[in-house]
């Protein structure tokens, strides 16, 4: 069983120019930008999903305007294809988020996603951590950007110090910090978030990560708070298996991180 807490899909409409955009970022950002595993679309996840024999991916939508928002869950709701769970989005922006979110947990929607860069708010500002303890009040999983994205300028809106003061405010229980608690930040990721209540995920780390680091947080942070994701189409999920695999982790822990711990909050 595997099982893919990290993917990206868009309405078949607009996948080639939310793509287009988003390699434009990085281009401006790196000097580089990174070619999709797939096109952008349901189906093209599809494919990639069979081809690397993942069984079910969670995609995590993210409204860049709080207009959007709506559209896009509507969007993600309507994907009832088996194997795909999405999650929805709300942006810290809007005048109701809090009844956007009471809606989505009424949908049956498990979670959803925040990207302090992509939507522009600090993730310890006020308005953040209101949604962070709705969210945990509703049991809805909050995934989160967390440290620098390649396609945007900094500052960080997310480090993990950030992190850190957010769990003064709430248990984290229901925090999944994207990109193992902070994108290029991972020496502060062992200062600030290991051993706290907070899941992380494995996305978009094959390229960068030193693997006796990756090896070091999930041991001191538990293999029960560590899932596996790939940030498809940003990464071939096939490079972040391989990359656990190569730690010399036992089956349990594995298997914790394989499927395990996606199942517990999934079902
Ligand atoms: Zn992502």
């Amino acid at each position: 069983m595997l099982i893919d807490f990290h993917t990206h899909i868009f309405p078949t409409k607009i996948a080639d120019m939310a793509i287009k955009v988003l390699k434009a970022g990085m281009l401006k950002e790196q000097g580089y930008c990174i070619e999709p595993q797939y096109d952008g679309t349901v189906d093209g996840l599809k494919a990639m999903m069979q081809k690397n024999n993942i069984d079910i991916s969670v995609t995590l939508p993210i409204a860049t305007r709080p207009k959007n928002t709506a559209s896009i869950n509507t969007f993600v709701k309507g994907i009832t294809d088996s194997g795909i769970i999405s999650f929805a989005t709300v942006h810290p922006e809007s005048d109701n988020y809090r009844e956007e979110l009471e809606q989505i947990a009424e949908s049956g929607f498990k979670g959803i996603k925040l990207h302090p860069e992509f939507q522009h708010f600090y993730i310890d500002s006020k308005e953040s951590v209101d949604i962070l303890q709705t969210a945990e009040k509703l049991g809805l999983y909050v995934v989160i950007h967390a440290g620098a994205d390649i396609g945007m300028p900094p500052p960080v809106h997310c480090t993990p110090k950030m992190l850190k003061n957010v769990l003064s405010y709430i248990s984290g229980k229901y925090l999944i910090a994207a990109h193992l608690g902070g994108y290029g930040m991972w020496d502060d990721v062992e200062k600030y978030l290991c051993g706290t209540e907070i899941y992380m995920d494995t996305a978009f780390l094959s390229r960068i990560i030193d693997g006796e680091q990756l090896k070091r947080i999930i041991k001191s942070h538990g293999s029960d708070k560590i899932l596996f994701g790939s940030d498809a189409p940003w990464e071939n999920p096939a490079d972040t298996v391989a990359m656990i695999n190569s730690l010399g982790l036992d089956r349990a822990e594995l298997d914790n991180i394989f499927y395990k711990n996606a199942q517990r909050i999934l079902f």
